[in-house]
């Protein structure tokens, strides 16, 4: 940790104030803690980007090293091989996918989507997306979308990529043969909400308020394995604030997570 910002005193503007010969005095107090915080956060993303990425990087040369050399005259090391090394080019992929997703929706943080969005439709297209990989960890995905269920006001494409990240986690940290539960409904009069719920070991509750940090994960090892990027939940938060909505997550250790997106309903609109 470095030194205390001393010259930072947050009394940030004092009114004018007439001294006893009546002149006036105006002090103004910069507050530049946010910026440095600011600043030093966004050094850390571009090292621990650059760190996510060195890794799979320094996989390859060393795969392709081997190739090369002692395993140039071994085909089934070769396949074996290539295999880890389409693995390690689809992770940086996916990093970089998710670093330019998260760097375009910063951009436009302030610009609120004002399309009605059909959420019935986008967790239907969802579903089918991620239908194949909860077959394969035998995890059931159930949708219930409630009939009268208004539209969403936002961005169709981004509230794909916010139920994509949360029911693809869902599926991710579920213990198999057990089911994630999407449920979508009116919440009062002029809003809307989705809960994506499953059945896992659950969070421990000192890592709830970091979970949509950049890169933050509850155990890192398990997430790559998993194919995470460590991005999702951050790009989730980033989109749900441009919608003026509301990520809520709770989670009760050995039972489960829920996590539910409320998001402004058309209906509100004039
Ligand atoms: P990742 O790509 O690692 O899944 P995310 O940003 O989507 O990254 O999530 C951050 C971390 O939050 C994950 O690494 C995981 O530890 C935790 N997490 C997210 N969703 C769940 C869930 N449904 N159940 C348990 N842990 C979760």
């Amino acid at each position: 940790p470095g030194p205390p910002e001393l010259d930072v005193i947050a009394h940030a503007q004092r009114l004018p104030r007439a001294a006893a010969d009546g002149s006036l005095a105006l002090i103004v107090l910069h507050d530049t803690t946010a910026l440095r915080r600011a600043e030093r956060m966004r050094a850390d993303f571009v090292a621990n980007a650059s760190h996510e990425l060195k890794t799979p990087i320094a996989g390859l040369l060393g795969f392709i090293e081997t190739l090369r050399g002692p395993a140039r005259d071994d085909a089934a090391a070769r396949e074996r091989f290539l295999g880890i090394m389409a693995e390690q080019a689809d992770r940086m992929r996916r990093l970089v996918d998710d670093l330019l997703m998260l760097s375009r929706i910063e951009q436009h943080e302030h610009a609120r989507p004002d399309a009605a969005v059909d959420l019935g439709r986008v967790l239907a297209g969802v579903g089918d997306l991620l239908q194949l990989k909860a077959s394969s960890r035998k995890v059931t995905l159930e949708l219930a979308v409630e009939p009268t269920l208004p539209a969403a006001v936002g961005d169709y494409d981004e509230l794909t990529i916010v139920f994509q990240n949360l029911i693809d986690n869902a599926i991710k940290y579920a213990k198999p043969a057990t089911t994630v539960r999407v449920t979508a409904r009116p919440a009062g009069e002029d809003r809307v909400s989705v809960a994506v719920a499953d059945e896992s070991d659950g969070i421990p509750a000192a890592h709830l308020p970091r979970l949509t940090e950049r890169f933050y994960r509850v155990d890192t090892a398990r997430s790559r394995q998993l194919g995470g990027t460590g991005l999702g939940l951050a790009i989730v938060k980033h989109v749900v604030n441009r919608h003026r909505g509301r990520l809520e997550i709770q989670s009760t250790p050995g039972k489960g997570s829920v996590f539910t997106v409320t998001l402004p309903a058309a209906i509100s609109q004039k």
